[in-house]
């Protein structure tokens, strides 16, 4: 039997349910298959600062370096909107990421059958959609430099932001989209600006140079980024991986993201540098926030949050059978009418956070009967 740590980070609002049922679906795995799962709770975002004046403790961020992989729920509330911005609940999920240098960002759009409805594109558009989307996530526009707004004497100011980005930063977040893309489709789609910025003109020839060298056998395509935004909408299933920079992955990841509808079933994972053993830092959240005009009520959609530790089976620990297994489980709920209120139809009977991850657990037994 092998043992894998988890820290759990519910945080606040609707954070604490949806970890409760994803702590449910951890303990349903552990002990299966020869793996079994250590898992410890601790604080982030307002709950840690109601508790210790900073969004995130040295003593968190140290845990979540030693542990095989994080789950985080979501932070924030209107409780802390008046707090200091170096303290506030943001603070402690940017200090996470920044702290394990998790470079790339993982989002999927895929669509689930039951919901195809659902989608603002027609049902043949988005049925069997299945894209990953990778954003570089600790460079570029956000974090070069120079930056910020200066006085220029005459009645006029100037805004900065730079735009930056280093070989290796660039081949590091590509390798792991050609990484992925063997474990997919093998095609990657590369998305920057090179027509109108240097720094794209350098994307595309270290994505090129590094496809060259390691990951011939991937399929590689370059598409602007202007483009890639209608291409989403047009016919997103011509895509398999995308990669590209922070800010395009920005926009690029919430277009895809509502291909597939609703918010609360949206994972994700930020992954870092693999080390020796081939073991990367990694976080692993619903792309939602603590959705705090619900919280409380025992209503919020739990799927989110356990498709994200379903990401971390397949991705921190090589499970990719019992990732499957969470995914079909969470189809299989989804195709026999379980909903929560925010993907149900007008007059569809909902469940509740705990009644949803009961259903997916069920599912999960009767699958792996
Ligand atoms: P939000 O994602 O919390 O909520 C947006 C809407 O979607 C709300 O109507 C909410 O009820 C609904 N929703 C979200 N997740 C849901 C779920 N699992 N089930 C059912 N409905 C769900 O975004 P917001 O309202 O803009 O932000 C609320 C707080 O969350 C803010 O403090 C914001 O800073 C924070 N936030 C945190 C994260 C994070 O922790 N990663 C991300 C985004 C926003």
């Amino acid at each position: 039997m092998t043992t894998k740590k988890l820290l759990l980070l519910p945080g606040d609002g609707i954070g604490p349910e949806v970890m409760g049922e994803v702590s449910r679906v951890i303990e349903w795995f552990s002990g299966r298959n020869g793996v079994e799962f250590e898992t410890e709770t601790d604080l982030v975002g307002g709950c840690c600062y109601d508790a210790h004046g900073v969004a995130v403790t040295d003593e968190t961020i140290e845990k979540a370096k030693a542990a095989d992989a994080v789950i985080l729920g979501a932070v924030g509330g209107p409780k802390w909107d008046g707090v200091d911005f170096s303290v506030r609940p943001e603070a402690g999920l940017l200090r996470l990421r920044k702290d394990l240098q998790l470079f790339a960002n993982l989002r999927p759009a895929i669509c689930f059958e039951a919901l195809a409805d659902a989608s603002s594109l027609k049902r043949e558009l988005v049925e069997g959609l299945d894209i990953m989307i990778v954003r570089e996530l600790t460079g570029g526009l956000y974090f070069g430099e120079p930056r910020g707004i200066t006085d220029l004497g005459n009645g006029q100011r100037r805004g900065i932001n730079t735009q930056v980005y280093d070989t290796f930063e660039i081949q590091r977040v590509a390798g792991v989209a050609f990484d992925l893309a063997r474990k997919r489709n093998n095609r990657v789609t590369s998305v920057e600006k090179r027509n109108v910025m240097e720094s794209g003109l350098l994307w595309q020839e270290d994505v090129i140079a590094l496809h060259k060298e390691k990951f011939s056998d991937v399929t590689l395509d370059h598409m602007l980024a202007d483009n890639c935004g209608m291409q989403l909408v047009r016919n997103p299933k011509q895509f398999d991986v995308i990669v590209t920079d922070n800010m395009f992955g920005d926009m690029l990841s919430d277009v895809a993201s509502m291909l597939t509808g609703s918010l609360g079933m949206l994972p994700s994972a930020s992954l870092g540098d693999a080390d020796k053993d081939g073991r990367r830092l990694a976080l692993y959240e619903p792309v939602h926030g603590s959705a705090p005009d619900i919280a409380g009520q025992g209503v919020a959609n739990p799927i989110a949050t356990i498709l994200s530790f379903g990401m971390a089976l397949r991705y921190s620990f090589d499970m990719g059978a019992e990732a499957d297994l969470v995914d079909n489980a969470v189809q299989a709920a989804l195709a026999e009418g379980c909903r929560t209120g925010d993907i149900a139809s007008e007059g569809e009977k909902t469940l509740s956070t705990h009644e949803m991850g009961s259903a997916i657990i069920s599912q999960m037994e009767a699958l792996s009967a």
